[in-house]
């Protein structure tokens, strides 16, 4: 399934790094994430919702990236690099546990280099 990038619009955004978090408040699968674009370069952090609640807007889920200079993203790499398990949502290493503490970055000071104030959505593209 492709992504597409937020800036460019091509389907060309991967999903270059990943740490599941399991459930939260009102979430139950949440995963932050470093996504970079093939096609116009473009790099940033994400978070990846699902909810069977109903707790999201008008979905049951949310795919959300935030545009973020590269040392923000040099330290998310590093922060999804040293959970040895980053699929492992119950993980309790120190990244897990400030990832969870604050997936908008709240926990993670490193993170001051995101545009958090710019959410850009995140599309999958359907292969029809
Ligand atoms: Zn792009
Ligand atoms: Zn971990």
């Amino acid at each position: 399934m492709a992504l597409r990038c937020p800036k460019c619009k091509a389907g060309a955004l991967k999903v270059v790094a990943a740490l599941e978090l399991g459930p939260d408040k009102r979430s139950d699968e949440v995963a932050f994430q470093v996504v970079a674009c093939t096609a116009c370069g473009f790099e940033g952090v994400a978070v990846y919702e699902e909810s069977r609640r109903g707790a999201l807007d008008d979905e049951s889920w949310s795919h959300t990236a935030w545009a973020a200079d590269d040392s923000a993203i040099a330290a998310a790499r590093r922060l999804i690099a040293s959970c040895w398990r980053p699929r492992y949502a119950t993980c309790t290493c120190p990244a897990h546990a400030r990832a969870r503490g604050g997936v908008r970055g709240e926990n993670i000071p490193e993170l001051e280099g995101v545009d958090w104030e710019t959410p850009l959505p995140i599309h999958f593209i359907s292969s029809r």
